[in-house]
């Protein structure tokens, strides 16, 4: 048993690939994958590929292609270098001459029909549904005969029936049992190359040093690892991570699933939030960054170790606001309404869990705001209070203390109906930071009761 590749053991910078199918939308789940990628590449110098596996034509689109771009570049993992499937069939026909030639890709006449029966069969007997390889024992005057009644053969690598063991920089070591699996089909009846091919003569054509990727390709790995070498290489450095599950722990539902990274821009997500919180996923609390620079520094394959970490939606949504209370005002200046100023963010940041809610406190600042008067003798008698401008931070502070001498309130008697009156809010920022944004004249008509 081998363990280990010779990739793996160099020190030369990685290349990595990211390979969706341009099939539907960047989700949370691939997002991960991508987001994995390009942080081990960019931890260590090395190149990112945006290869789209679009050799399935009827499902792959190229608004989809351009939307998983568009998508990757809102989160910021630029490419390197970008390939299609479907320009590169050359390479790939070349790849199935080549495992012709060295006798491990045979034909097979089986319709899916005939296969599921045999499968039937097989469980019903309690065998696994391996393929029998009956092809395998065609004649050529059968063969002849079957393409003569019209069918045109799909073609499988023939395993080799041992083990294939590697050690996964994230799982440890790994050994699937190549007697336990069909032989894959790597083109189909109408030539179409399957993925299972495609992806190797790739990764060995960019020369990809580790393949990241999710744990739903661990079995797939090992007949790669055969084509690899069936092709003339060494087999890269492999890394599955765990797949996403939602907040109980239960495999990934549809709805979370499928959460596109669209849906999340859309709520007002920051890029880096997702990016922290997906790098983070799984290795204890989320942490934020100030960059992706920053995650790439010090990020580590290995720190995915484990079970499928929990995906949970409300979970992001605080690590949002975390992030907004740190972002300055230049960092969002771009993306804010033409309303709201530094003075404004710096105010309003630590009370939002998406950027957008800054429109709340806009409009507390510039009005109209019906205010919430619960004692109108108290809230009348605080305003004649209210000091001469200008204002400033001190100003909240002032008042207030002379309101107490006033009338005797404290503490929450005294600061809550003053809340409720300048903002119609249980709660938010700061009144000291509030108050001079709202103005003395805003000020004194929502103290009265009148909508200001
Ligand atoms: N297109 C494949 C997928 O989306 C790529 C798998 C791989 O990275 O090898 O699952």
């Amino acid at each position: 048993m081998e363990c280990g590749t010779s990739a793996q053991m160099s020190s030369s910078p990685p290349r990595v690939r990211f390979a969706p199918s341009p099939t539907g939308h960047l989700h949370i789940g691939n997002s991960y994958i991508a987001l994995a990628n390009w942080l081990h590449a960019r931890h260590a110098g090395g190149w990112f590929l945006l290869r789209f596996d679009d050799t399935d034509r009827e499902r792959s689109t190229d608004e989809f292609a351009a939307g998983i771009a568009a998508d990757l570049t809102w989160l910021g993992l630029l490419w390197d270098a970008e390939a299609r499937q479907s320009d590169r069939l050359a390479l790939y026909d070349a790849a199935v001459e080549r495992l012709k030639s060295a006798g491990r890709l045979y034909p097979c006449y089986e319709t899916s029909e005939e296969l599921a029966l045999k499968r039937t069969l097989q469980l019903q007997r309690g065998a696994p549904p391996v393929y029998d390889r009956a092809a395998l024992a065609l004649s050529a005057a059968e063969r002849a005969k079957l393409e003569a009644e019209g069918r045109r053969p799909h073609w499988r690598f023939k395993l080799s029936g041992g083990r294939n063991a590697w050690n996964d920089l994230v799982r440890g070591p790994q050994e699937i049992d190549e007697a336990s699996q069909s032989d894959p089909i790597l083109v189909r009846a109408d030539g179409n190359h399957l993925y299972t091919l495609t992806s190797v003569a790739d990764d060995v054509d960019f020369a990809i040093s580790h393949v990241i990727r999710g744990a739903d390709h661990v079995t797939n790995t090992g007949a790669q690892i055969e084509i690899y070498r069936a092709l003339g290489a060494e087999p890269p450095a492999f890394a599955h991570l765990p797949l996403l599950s939602d907040a109980h722990g239960e495999g990934f539902s549809k709805r979370l699933g499928s959460l596109s990274l669209g849906d999340l821009r859309s709520q007002g997500i920051e890029p880096l939030t997702v990016a922290c919180y997906l790098a983070t996923i799984g290795a204890g609390a989320p942490e934020l960054r100030e960059s992706l620079a920053a995650l790439a520094a010090d990020f580590d394959l290995g720190r995915f170790h484990g079970g499928s970490p929990r995906f949970d939606p409300a979970e992001l949504v605080h690590l949002n606001a975390r992030l907004l209370r740190q972002l300055p005002f230049a960092a969002v200046a771009g993306r804010l309404s033409a309303g709201v100023d530094d003075k404004l963010w710096l105010a309003a940041r630590g009370n939002l869990q998406h950027l957008g809610d800054v429109e709340v406190w806009r409009r507390v600042s510039e009005g109209p705001v019906a205010p919430v008067i619960e004692c109108p003798e108290f809230a009348a008698g605080a305003a004649l209070l209210l000091p001469a401008e200008p204002w400033d931070e001190g100003t909240w502070g002032a008042w207030t203390a002379e309101v107490k001498r006033v009338t005797g309130r404290r503490g929450r008697d005294l600061f809550h109906p003053l809340r409720l009156a300048l903002t119609a809010r249980e709660d938010g920022p700061e009144l000291k930071l509030l108050l001079p944004l709202i103005g003395r004249a805003r000020a004194l008509a929502r103290l009265r009761g009148e909508t200001a």
